[in-house]
């Protein structure tokens, strides 16, 4: 008997249980294919990521012992697509049965269903042991419910899990969030901690990438490669994270500058998306530096709830709302993305420096991805679904279950509301407050009309007042239509000719 499983690119968990003893009936097959590199158009690092934790994993299960066939990007056998090379896999090792791990992207769930469904083998899957939820258990919290609120999960799993809580149920420090103390601008005191990530060169790697065909976008940076590709790589990192940065990550939390494109986080949702690091070891520590001292509660509480709250509560609304949810288009915006999202070369300071950043590292910080970037494509019309399709492809820690309802729902609001109580969306006050990017920007900050005012202020009146219908009955946008409501014809319809022409021109801005 001959037991062929299959590990996928995000699935490198040697705690999981199958990698408990070798076993001369098992084989583990690992493949890295043009199916995965091209079902969106990818950033440079994200490619080599992947493919060198794959690697790296693939070497350690074979040091342990396990069997392994591993079907490199330019191996001749190599068929390029998961069920090609399953068939050629499991007809060449006469495998009489076939497991996988339950696949985090719908895409590949189906596809594994389908392609196990039509085996004249056994054929099984099994959990992958990471998540602390089942795939529907958010569905199951929020049944019946229009809205779902995060923080009633989030308490939830604080109390289920016994994670902040005192032994009577109590929330530490006397309160489940503690977010009004997160809202800090920075101004460079104490600087951000050092890249201290370790450097690899993966410049071989990159080349075989690229003699595939495979074609990708942004800084490969393969010659010195930054991001943590192991388990023990990946723990580092979270030692650093919880010495240098942790202390200050609950202030900074919603703070961004040119100056500093990393500030105090993490940079760890790479690690833990291909499961190289485990969301309770995380927990688990951040919770330890608390109780020990070092951290302040606001930090430990901010950033456990970024963890057990929104990442587990994003896979519930995947799982729940998939397929279809990656459709959804709530106030029908259709504008093509411009190309500057592809160079980062636009006047609006704030949008060049998140995009460049994005482009250099693969990598942008939550309030740069949401109120910068996503802000503007909102107020600007673009279309969601190729905004999700760039989103999917640039950044590094982008698996389609965790950035589709951060895109799609949190930040575009295309379904609606399910989970976001209101648009987030702004005008420049509020990047203003939070960053130093309007400081020496082309565009005015202050002005709403003439060709120098920043975008951001015409359109926003605009996206609000071209979408009373859909938004006027919200009660958290009681303010925002009352102002409107104050406005008078005149400045309303100068509002509405100066955003129809920034829409009309968006790849100029
Ligand atoms: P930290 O700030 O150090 O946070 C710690 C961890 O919390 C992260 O590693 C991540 O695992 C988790 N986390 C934080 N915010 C969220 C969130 N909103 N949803 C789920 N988990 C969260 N995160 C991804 O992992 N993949 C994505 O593809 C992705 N796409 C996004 C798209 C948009 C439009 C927005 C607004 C957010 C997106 N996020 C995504 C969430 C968040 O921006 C990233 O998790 C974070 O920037 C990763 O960097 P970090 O590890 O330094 O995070």
């Amino acid at each position: 008997a001959m037991r062929l499983k299959l590990i996928l690119g995000d699935q490198l968990n040697h705690e999981h249980s199958w990698f408990a003893r070798p076993n001369a009936d098992e084989l583990f097959v690992m493949m890295e294919v043009r199916q995965e590199t091209d079902y969106v158009l990818h950033h440079a690092q994200k490619i080599i990521a992947i493919f060198a934790a794959m690697r790296d994993f693939a070497r350690r299960l074979r040091a342990e012992g396990h069997r392994v066939h591993y079907l490199a990007i330019d191996d001749a056998d190599n068929r390029q697509s998961v069920p090609a090379n399953l068939d050629y896999l499991l007809a060449h090792h006469a495998a009489t049965e076939f497991r996988w791990q339950a696949p985090d992207e719908w895409r590949l769930d189906r596809q594994l269903a389908d392609y196990a469904a039509a085996l004249p083998i056994t054929a099984a899957m099994d959990d992958t042991e990471h998540f602390y939820t089942a795939r529907d258990e958010a569905a199951r919290i929020f049944e019946g419910r229009d809205h779902w609120l995060m923080e009633h999960f989030y308490r939830r799993m604080r109390s289920k899990h016994g994670v902040l809580v005192s032994d009577t149920g109590k929330p530490a420090g006397g309160q489940w969030n503690f977010d009004h103390d997160n809202r800090e601008a920075w101004q460079g005191i104490p600087w951000e901690p050092a890249d201290l990530r370790g450097r690899h060169d993966h410049s071989a790697l990159w080349q075989t990438i690229q003699a595939s065909g495979a074609k990708s976008f942004g800084e490969p940076n393969a010659g010195n490669f930054a991001w943590p590709l192991n388990h023990e790589e990946a723990l580092a990192q979270l030692e650093r994270f919880v010495e240098l940065a942790l202390p200050h990550f609950g202030r900074f939390q919603d703070a961004m500058s040119v100056k500093a494109w990393r500030l105090f986080h993490s940079l760890l949702s790479f690690a833990m998306n291909v499961k190289l690091l485990s969301p309770r070891t995380v927990i688990d520590r951040v919770q330890a530096a608390w109780r020990d001292g070092a951290v302040p509660v606001a930090s430990a509480e901010g950033y456990i709830r970024q963890i057990l709250g929104w990442r587990e509560y994003v896979r519930g609304v995947y799982w729940r709302r998939m397929p279809g949810y990656d459709k959804l288009n709530a106030f029908g915006h259709d504008t093509p993305l411009p190309w500057w999202f592809w160079d980062g070369k636009t006047r609006m300071r704030c949008v060049a420096a998140a995009i460049g950043q994005s482009l250099e590292h693969a990598h942008s910080h939550h309030i740069n991805r949401l109120m910068v970037i996503g802000n503007f494509a909102l107020l600007a019309g673009l279309s969601p679904e190729e905004l999700h399709r760039w989103y999917l492809g640039i950044y590094i820690d982008a698996f389609e279950w965790v950035e589709l309802p951060n895109t799609l729902g949190m930040s575009q609001f295309a379904d609606g509301g399910l989970l976001a109580t209101k648009p987030y969306v702004s005008s420049a006050a509020y990047i203003d407050r939070m960053s130093d990017y309007c400081k020496g920007c082309h565009y005015d900050k202050k002005a709403r009309l003439g060709e120098r005012a920043c975008p951001y202020n015409a359109l926003y009146w605009d996206f609000f007042d071209r979408n009373r219908e859909k938004l006027a009955g919200n009660q958290r946008l009681g303010m925002v239509y009352q102002q409107l409501r104050r406005m008078d014809d005149g400045a309303l319809a100068a509002l509405r000719e100066r955003a129809a022409d920034l829409r009309a021109r968006v790849a100029e801005l």
